[in-house]
């Protein structure tokens, strides 16, 4: 996790400046509690992930009620057309019969008078007056009809409104249900941010913790850090690089070769530490400290007490390293200082 990442190289960042160190039994607890604050922001931030694919899914199930809302108001739109048309119809269909009327009893061309007075014989008359009210039958059955469709498309259009009203429901329901979700998110993300001012807070407590050295620089002789194995010197103290000085020395030996603490100390680094790969810095008292970088293996833990002479790694090549050796470095605070003093070499 980046977070994490983060976290351990803020961690690292602070024990690189920081000087003297002390660990005592405050840090080793306030360590342990900051440790469960991580954790918990850790939960915390797995329950977040959790909640956005909730409302991301939730998201598309209303995108998918919004597609089918409308659907339905197309529908609707459709209906009502149809319902206009058939209204025309109807209109159009009466105002045919009513010119029909009209027309037969104002000109009384084929009107009643006309048929009644035109019929030559009673058979006739029979006839004639059947045929006019087949026609108003016909038109009225036409129009009939036409009343029925237009029955039939409101009752449809009804349906789909109801159907609409509906779906608008669901679709209020899930607004409701994205709101809920976003405001219990809302209240994750406080907690998480708490947490990681808790988180802050700790770490400057162990940090300011740290500051309160009780390790004490005795003075007297110093071993040397890979004891009697042999080894060749490939870098000096405050050799030239590309970017920056060389702030200790490089003495290549095989992988595997046990490296020794310089001088008594506490132990303040035992792990990865930036470019220096898996390391081990110890703490000598009144801001003296060593470090040993690029090991493959790392024999003590932090907090720990070493004595001058122990056995606290051995050689390897990790972090930026070209091959197996031992980068051996002394600080004074956080300013690298000539070793020369304390093991005989630079
Ligand atoms: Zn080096």
């Amino acid at each position: 996790m980046r977070r994490k990442f983060l976290i351990v190289t803020l961690i690292v960042a602070l024990v690189m400046t920081l000087s003297p160190f002390s660990y005592g039994t405050s840090i080793k607890k306030q360590k342990k509690e900051l440790k469960e604050v991580q954790s918990q922001k850790d939960d915390i931030s797995g329950e977040l992930d959790a909640m956005k694919k909730k409302i991301d899914k939730l998201q598309g199930e209303l995108d998918k009620l919004n597609d089918s809302v409308s659907k339905k108001a197309k529908q609707i739109r459709v209906a009502e057309k149809e319902l206009d048309k058939t209204k025309i119809q109807i209109e159009d269909r009466r105002d045919g019969l009513n010119k029909r009327l009209r027309a037969m009893y104002k000109s009384g061309s084929i009107g009643y008078l006309d048929v009644v007075l035109g019929s030559n014989s009673i058979e006739e008359l029979v006839t004639n007056v059947d045929l006019v009210q087949k026609i108003f039958n016909n038109d009225q059955t036409i129009l009939t009809d036409l009343k029925a469709q237009k029955t039939e498309i409101e009752e449809q259009e009804s349906k789909l409104r109801v159907e609409k009203t509906k779906l608008d429901e669901k679709q209020a329901e899930k607004v409701a249900k994205q709101e809920e979700l976003s405001a219990e998110e809302a209240k994750l993300q406080a907690r998480y941010d708490e947490l990681e001012e808790q988180e802050t807070k700790l770490i400057e407590a162990i940090e300011e913790a740290m500051a309160n050295n009780n390790v004490v620089y005795k003075g007297g002789p110093w071993a040397f850090p890979l004891g009697n194995a042999s080894y060749t010197q490939t870098e000096h103290f405050m050799a030239q690089r590309s970017y920056e000085k060389h702030p200790g020395i490089d003495l290549a030996c095989p992988t595997g070769t046990p490296i020794y603490a310089a001088y008594g100390g506490e132990v303040v680094i035992s792990g990865t530490y930036y470019g220096y790969g898996y390391a081990v810095m110890i703490n000598h008292g009144n801001g003296l400290f060593s470090l040993y970088g690029h090991c493959s293996s790392l024999d003590v833990s932090v907090g720990q007490k070493v004595k001058k002479g122990q056995l606290i790694a051995k050689v390897g090549s990790t972090g930026f390293s070209t091959g197996p050796h031992l980068h051996y470095e002394m600080r004074q605070g956080s300013t690298p200082i000539d070793m020369k003093p304390y093991i005989g070499i630079n």
